[in-house]
């Protein structure tokens, strides 16, 4: 016999818990059943913070009462089978739920990329508990080298967690820069820097040919470049961060459009089958700037698309205008913010670009800890709309990433961000001659009048 529920909610990340908390606040009538197997949910972006000994890995662990104190079934299981036909899902205990309405938030998994040797016992990847306990147990059991490969900020982040562990510290990538997706050329290179100082052998524009191995551990990574990198294979490892791609192996309907990334969803967030969402690092959708796909594999996507999600369910019309990506990361002592596109991205969409810089103190310089601080806004050349920031120094960039975002949304020009209106205060800001937002704005004008 079937067991009935309003709303079954598969997966229990980001996504999954947004949803099912909003729509329980919205119509606490509403019974929910979520189906999540692993033993916990987990804070992912703290987790190379956790292999870097910051705090006791258990600290990354989100507690279930965030979910059933609301009212939610919480059943740790898999979905083996979907019957959309008949809104019917099947259990990994063989357990079948019928729902009305079906959320799909399964999130996404890592990219373990066809290199010969990449399934190798010492190549892991960075996502689930296992992952993280196996990467601790390794740096634990006294590793001596890790080879990181992928220099995205997951890649970046734990290439620093091993090096601060004292492991020899090897970061690979094929892109010819660290961070491509958030940051320009002329950002990187300050980034780069801090890398080979704090002693990561950085190898940029180079692949990973193969990974040699003695009984099904890696031996040897041998690069594009005739390069080789030597581990010892009781004791070292590797670990591939080179992207995600979207869990969505299980949902096959020939009406339920996927692309490659993703499931194709509404701004409701609503799936092409009737009474199915879904919402998070399963979805394929667009850019709020240019209104084309674009990935958005971030917690700050999953949540407000999750309540979207939720509030179309509960009869209350909601819309995701789309992503802008604003992320943050950090390189040892520098702290990096990105918004929109980068300008690369953004004459890569079709765009006439025109940036400009802006470089600054993150207090007033007098100050003790005053540190420089860069700020990067691209704009598009003949609306002069902004379209991209980045920002780099040793403070927090968050607050001015957000600043920059909010420009974005609200479809401001250069103009108009060179106006914004700010606060100062030595212990707090920049100079109030020098905010780097505005100077990076009046900038990059300049720059547009000298062409004009
Ligand atoms: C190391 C790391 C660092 C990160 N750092 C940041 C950061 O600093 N900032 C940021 O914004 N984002 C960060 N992210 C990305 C962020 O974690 C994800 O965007 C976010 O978790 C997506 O949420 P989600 O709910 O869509 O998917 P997930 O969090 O992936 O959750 C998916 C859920 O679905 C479950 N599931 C999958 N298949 C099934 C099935 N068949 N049956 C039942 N359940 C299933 C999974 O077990 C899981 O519970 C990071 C990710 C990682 C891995």
């Amino acid at each position: 016999m079937a067991t009935e529920t309003d709303v079954l909610v598969i997966g229990g990340g980001p996504a999954g818990i947004t949803f099912s908390r909003v729509l329980k606040k919205l119509r606490s009538e509403t019974s929910i059943t979520m189906l999540r197997p692993e033993e916990y949910s987990m804070v992912y972006c703290a987790i190379p913070y956790a292999i870097e000994g910051l705090f006791e890995h258990e600290k990354v662990y989100k507690k279930d009462s965030l979910v059933t104190d609301v009212g939610v079934d919480l059943v740790r299981t898999h979905a083996v089978n979907v019957d959309f036909d008949n809104k019917e899902v099947t259990d990994s205990a063989g357990t079948v739920f019928r729902y009305e309405t079906l959320f799909i938030a399964t999130g996404a998994v890592p990219v373990r990329p066809p290199i010969p040797g990449a399934d190798a016992r010492n190549v892991f990847t960075i996502k689930t508990q296992e992952d993280m306990l196996a990467l601790i147990a390794r740096v634990e059991a006294q590793a001596k080298k890790a080879v990181v490969i992928g220099a995205g900020a997951i890649g970046v982040e734990q290439a620093q967690a091993y090096r601060e562990k004292g492991l020899e510290t090897h970061l690979v990538y094929i892109a010819t820069r660290v961070l491509p997706n958030m940051i320009d050329e002329d950002m990187a290179t300050p980034l780069h820097k801090v890398l080979a100082e704090k002693g990561i052998n950085l190898t940029l524009g180079v692949g990973v040919e193969r990974m040699e191995t003695v009984e099904n551990q890696v031996s040897r990574v041998r690069l594009a470049n005739g390069d080789a990198i030597d581990l010892d294979p009781e004791r070292d490892f590797v670990c591939l961060s080179v992207g995600m791609k979207p869990d969505i192996a299980l949902f096959e309907h020939p009406r339920l459009e996927l692309e490659h990334d993703g499931i194709v969803v509404d701004a409701r967030m609503r799936t092409s089958l009737p009474n199915v969402y879904a919402a998070g690092d399963n979805c394929h959708f667009q850019s709020a700037i240019d209104g084309k796909p674009i990935g958005g594999k971030l917690a700050t996507n999953a949540v407000p698309m999750a309540k979207v999600a939720a509030r179309n369910v509960a009869g209350i019309a909601d819309e995701y205008p789309g992503f802008f990506n604003g992320a943050a990361t950090c390189t040892f002592q520098y702290r990096v913010g990105a918004t929109g596109f980068t300008e690369e991205l953004a004459r890569q969409r079709g765009f006439q670009t025109v940036s400009g810089h802006g470089s600054t103190t993150s207090l007033f310089p007098m100050m003790p800890g005053a540190t420089e601080l860069k700020v990067k806004i691209v704009a598009d050349a003949q609306s002069g709309r902004v379209i991209g920031g980045q920002v780099l120094g040793e403070t927090p960039t968050a607050d001015k990433v957000d600043t920059i975002t909010l420009a974005i949304q609200q479809s401001l020009t250069l103009k108009q961000l060179a106006k914004l209106s700010y606060s100062a205060q030595p212990w707090q800001t920049f100079f109030p001659a020098r905010n780097a937002i505005v100077e990076a704005c009046e900038n990059a004008l300049g720059l547009l009048t000298k062409q004009a």
